[in-house]
């Protein structure tokens, strides 16, 4: 295919990884970038590339062949003109098209719960993408609500800085950074894990479920319920709301690390399926150790400066995309292999279980790219 194409990019290229926090890195090794054409050949396939690195990798990529991207242009609505093109209204102006691709990442509005509303105004509030570095948060205390991979590293750094920290745990994975003589995602190569799709989960609003609790820092290292509670991170239940200076919490904290635990039961079946496939000895995996709850259900928030909200992020095309039927209940694309079923010539890239679990990651996006571009070389162009 040989179309002509522009990708318009409201902040610079990179833009989502540049607003991360000072110290992150990929959660995921190295060789596991697959962009489209450029599979990862670095020096360091099993390190994780900290933020900046990964920003210039980008950069990199987009020079190599030498990418149309205009940046600086915001696309603040997009609907039907009168000639029956897209009409892109644009921070720089109006921009017409016969196809469109909204690759607007797949994390795109952060979720707040309803109870972190109910914060006395002393406390600062701030979702994980406002989060920099434990020095730009006021003095005292944090409290970290969520405990998916992000929540998890944010505490951890936090502990390491000098902050007392408590972390309002909800469900997600675990596993350890490495099983056997590999990483972790390495078992998962090759098995139905990261082509798993949205119709295999076991409901839509699965996909909305936390990703295994990890890090990368530091050259990845194991991160989870229970690393944190022994390095002295205090762990409650979810946050049911705060009243009267106090922040109070679920009884379900015992719960939510059972259901984590459960999900690493599963891994380790997996990790077992995957060894005896590739013809390897199957690593041994231990049960974890068992785990103590003794959670209070509230804690005064006097000597708190910050909460920080990690609870997982929605789709946000509505607030701007003019094709109200382009999206299900929950604002996710109705889509086939990336093409809206319910609007001709408007495609997608990057959401989450798009076609498969690898979808919105760097592992499966190259491959979503050459599925993308082959159906739209396949759809008649509307005049
Ligand atoms: C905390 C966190 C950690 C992650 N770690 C990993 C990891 O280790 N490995 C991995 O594979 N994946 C990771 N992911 C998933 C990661 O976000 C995706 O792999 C990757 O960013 C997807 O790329 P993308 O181009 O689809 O989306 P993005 O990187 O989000 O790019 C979307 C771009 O669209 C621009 N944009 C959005 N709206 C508009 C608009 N209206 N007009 C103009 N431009 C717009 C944004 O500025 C942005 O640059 C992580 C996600 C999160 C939230």
């Amino acid at each position: 295919m040989n179309r002509d194409h522009i990708i318009l990019e409201r902040g610079r290229t990179g833009q989502t990884w540049r607003g991360r926090w000072d110290s992150f890195c990929l959660v995921l090794p190295n060789w596991t970038i697959k962009l489209a054409g450029a599979p990862y050949r670095g020096p360091d396939p099993d390190g994780f590339m900290a933020r900046d690195a990964f920003v210039e990798h980008m950069c990199g990529y987009a020079a190599s062949f030498s990418a149309p991207v205009r940046e600086g242009v915001a696309v603040q609505s997009l609907q039907r003109g009168h000639d029956g093109r897209f009409l892109l209204r644009t921070s720089t102006g109006d921009i017409t098209a016969r196809s469109v691709v909204l690759a607007t990442g797949g994390f795109q509005k952060p979720h707040r719960p309803g109870g972190a509303s109910e914060f006395p105004s002393s406390l600062t509030v701030i979702d994980a993408d406002g989060y920099t570095n434990p020095r730009a948060l006021p003095e005292g205390k944090v409290l970290v609500i969520g405990s998916g991979q992000t929540g998890c590293q944010i505490a951890e750094e936090l502990h390491e800085s000098g902050r007392d920290v408590v972390v309002a745990c909800g469900r997600a994975p675990w596993q350890p950074r490495r099983i056997g003589d590999r990483d972790a995602i390495a078992w998962f190569e090759g098995t139905h894990f990261m082509n798993m799709t949205l119709a295999e989960l076991p409901s839509p609003v699965a996909r909305l479920g936390a990703n295994p609790q990890a890090t990368g820092r530091d050259g990845g290292h194991d991160l989870h319920y229970r690393t944190l509670q022994a390095m002295g991170v205090r762990l409650v239940g979810h946050l049911l709301g705060a009243e009267d200076g106090r922040a109070h919490f679920a009884s379900d904290l015992a719960d939510s690390v059972a259901f984590g635990d459960a999900r690493y039961d599963d891994i380790r079946e997996l990790v077992k399926k995957s060894a005896l496939d590739k013809g390897l000895p199957v690593p041994e995996m231990p049960a974890p150790p068992p785990f103590v709850a003794d959670a209070p259900d509230s804690v005064d928030l006097v000597n708190f400066g910050a909460a920080l909200v990690t609870t997982g992020f929605r789709p946000n095309y509505k607030s701007w995309v003019q094709f109200p039927d382009a999206f299900d209940a929950m604002g996710f694309p109705i889509q086939v292999d990336g093409e809206s079923t319910t609007v001709p010539g408007l495609h997608f890239m990057g959401v989450h279980f798009m076609r498969k679990r690898s979808s919105a990651t760097l592992m499966g996006v190259g491959e979503d790219a050459s599925i993308v571009a082959e159906r739209m070389a396949q759809t008649r162009q509307p005049a």
